[in-house]
C-alpha cells in the first residue's frame, strides 16, 4: 500500500494542528508548528480564504486520516464498516481507529509515533493472546492480552521508549505493565478516549452528500 512519503510535517502545517507524527520532536521546540504555523508552500503565508462548509468537511476527514496514517481507501473502508453499525457513526469509526493494534501500541508508549508503532507491529514484535499478530489493522477485543517480543536489545529499546513517553503514553482503556513488555486491553474505548480535537460530524457529513 502507499503511503505519504514527504515531510510530515508539512501534514500538521496543513492542516494546522499538531498531529504528532514525528515522536518525541513533536514535543520540542523544534517542531514545524511551533516555529511556521502557516501552510507550506509558497503560497502558505498568504492571507487565508475562508473555507467552503465542504472544505471545512474535507480538512477534518484529511485530519484523522492522517493522524491515524491511512490511505483514503482504507479510510473509506472503515467509514463504510462504520455507518452500517448500529451506534453513531462518526463515534464508531473513531473507536475503530483507536483499536487498531498499531494505535494501541503507540498510546502504551512502546512506539514514539503511530508510523513507528506500525513497523513494530509490521515486524512482528507484538503477540496478542499468545499469538504473533503482524497486522498493524487488527482490532483489539476487550480483555486482550498483549505482549513484545523481540531480542533482549530489542525489548531494552521499547522499555527505554517507554520510559520515555510515559507522559505522553495515557489510555485509560489499557494497561500497561511495561517494565515487562505486556498489556491488556481493559474495555473498548469510547469517544472520550480520544483525545486529540476532532469533529467527527463534519466527515459523517463528507461521506454522506
Ligand atoms: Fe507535527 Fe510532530 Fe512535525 Fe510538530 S514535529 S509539525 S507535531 S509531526
Amino acid at each position: 500500500m502507499g503511503r505519504y512519503s514527504a515531510s510530515v510535517c508539512r501534514l500538521c502545517r496543513r492542516e494546522k494542528i499538531k498531529l504528532f507524527l514525528k515522536g518525541s520532536r513533536c514535543y520540542s521546540p523544534k517542531c514545524a508548528i511551533e516555529k511556521r504555523e502557516y501552510a507550506p508552500g509558497m503560497h502558505g503565508q498568504a492571507r487565508q480564504q475562508k473555507l467552503s462548509d465542504y472544505g471545512v468537511q474535507l480538512r477534518e476527514k484529511q485530519k484523522v486520516k492522517r493522524i491515524y496514517g491511512l490511505m483514503e481507501k482504507q479510510f473509506k473502508f472503515y467509514f463504510k464498516n462504520a455507518s452500517r453499525s448500529k451506534g453513531v457513526t462518526g463515534v464508531a469509526l473513531l473507536v475503530t481507529l483507536e483499536r487498531r493494534l498499531d494505535n494501541v501500541i503507540y498510546r502504551l508508549g512502546l512506539a514514539a509515533s503511530r508510523a513507528e508503532a506500525r513497523q513494530v507491529v509490521g515486524h512482528g514484535h507484538v503477540v496478542v493472546n499468545g499469538h504473533s499478530v503482524n497486522i498493524p489493522s487488527f482490532q483489539v477485543s476487550a480483555g486482550d492480552k498483549i505482549e513484545l517480543i523481540g531480542s533482549d536489545k530489542m525489548k531494552e529499546r521499547f522499555k527505554i521508549l517507554a520510559e520515555q513517553t510515559k507522559d505522553q503514553a495515557s489510555a485509560e482503556w489499557l494497561t500497561a505493565d511495561l517494565p515487562n513488555l505486556k498489556a491488556s486491553v481493559n474495555r473498548l474505548p469510547q469517544r472520550s478516549d480520544v483525545k486529540m480535537p476532532i469533529q467527527e460530524q463534519l466527515i459523517v457529513e463528507l461521506y454522506s452528500k
